[in-house]
């Protein structure tokens, strides 16, 4: 399974305890931004393209506590920006780890094998390394040659150093089934990786690249063949290996088996700004403060149908908190959840 036992134990119990006090809306994973700085430039990125000044900008140890404990929530994915260039980040993961909280430490890998010796494995540590394909398709994705090599190192001592690793992988328009599979087949058989997360991009209007993002039904149609082939299509004794690091119910609604609205306060974003309204992905303005965001955000506003920004988003971070919910909505939909995690 992707997903740790101690991870669904706890984030399980973390929303029946909302779902028994009546809390209408509750956090489930902080989306991280301590900083926006990056060692590299990819095309499709819109998280790197704020002024000079902006960049320089990072949150300090005690703001990323704060945002923790204002919040609550079980999990914490932090990206940026390249996290690893932020000076104190084995401090802030320290802390966290502290709390018992989960972190997914999302790195493009470049400065892993350097910075490891100041982090000390835990159940509760994940490095989430971003590779985009196999050696000749990532360095094209992220602009420059020698990335992937470094990616992998990277991930061969975090492994050997008793980390968990796991990787993200967004899928863009023109992606061929057959080449993700055979990098899933290297991440899992070779780098031994601990799970996958596969999303598809997302349109920032910020990112300078802006002709290769999937649309709606194009996700749906390779995504199934992405992690549902057929038979024919990828040996299932071949497919059973890969470990995807998300619920069967969002892979479900990634493949169009199921029809989900996002869930945008599930996966509140905190950055230099503040508290980013309403998602990780867009930004109508900052709360001060996680209370302020959610009682001043229109939520009602946001999804599929509703506003023309949504309209081609399937990505996690507003549809993994949906498919969550579902997946304890019921003891039937319990039970289904937690056979796929084991049998996946
Ligand atoms: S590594 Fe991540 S943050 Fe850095 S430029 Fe690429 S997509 Fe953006
Ligand atoms: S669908 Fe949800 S997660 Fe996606 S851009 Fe809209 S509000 Fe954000």
């Amino acid at each position: 399974m992707g997903l740790s036992l101690l991870q669904t134990v706890k984030v399980g119990a973390y929303v029946m305890k909302h779902r028994i006090k009546g809390t209408k809306r509750f956090p489930l994973v902080l989306m991280l931004e301590p900083l926006f700085r990056c060692n590299l430039e990819c095309a499709g990125c819109g998280k790197i393209q704020y002024p000079e000044e902006t960049l320089k900008k990072r949150l300090s140890v005690a703001e990323c506590v704060q945002a923790v404990e204002e919040s609550g929530v079980p999990v914490i994915s932090i990206a940026g920006g390249e996290p690893l260039m932020h000076p104190e980040m084995p401090q802030i993961v320290n802390e966290y780890v502290k709390r018992g909280k989960f972190i997914y430490l999302c790195t493009n890998a470049i400065l892993l094998e350097k910075r490891l010796s100041e982090f000390t494995p835990s159940p509760y540590l994940t490095f989430s390394v971003h590779l985009d394909g196999l050696e000749a398709r990532h360095d094209h994705l992220v602009c420059r040659e020698g990335v992937f090599k470094t990616a992998v190192a990277g991930i061969r001592a975090a492994k050997a150093a008793g980390f968990r690793v796991t990787t993200n992988t967004t899928v863009f328009e023109g992606e061929k089934p057959e080449e993700l599979h055979k990098l899933f087949d290297f991440l899992r058989n070779d780098l031994k990786t601990d799970g996958m997360m596969v999303s598809p991009g997302y349109a920032y209007q910020k990112a300078p690249d802006q002709e290769h993002f999937l649309r709606r039904e194009k996700t749906k149609e390779l995504f199934r063949q992405v992690v549902k082939p057929t038979a024919e299509q990828v040996d299932p004794a071949r497919r059973k290996k890969w470990q995807f690091n998300h619920s069967s119910f969002f892979l479900d609604f990634l493949t169009g088996d199921k029809e989900y609205q996002c869930t945008p306060w599930g996966n509140p974003t905190r950055n230099v700004f503040g508290w980013q309204k309403p998602c990780y992905l867009m930004s109508d303005g900052y709360a001060k403060s996680f209370k302020e965001l959610l009682e001043s955000t229109d939520w009602d506003q946001y999804g599929t149908g509703k506003d023309p920004r949504c309209a081609d988003c399937m990505v996690h971070c507003g549809y993994e908190p949906t498919a969550v919910l579902d997946a304890t909505a019921s003891v039937k939909n319990m039970l289904k959840s937690f056979k796929d995690a084991v049998t996946n």
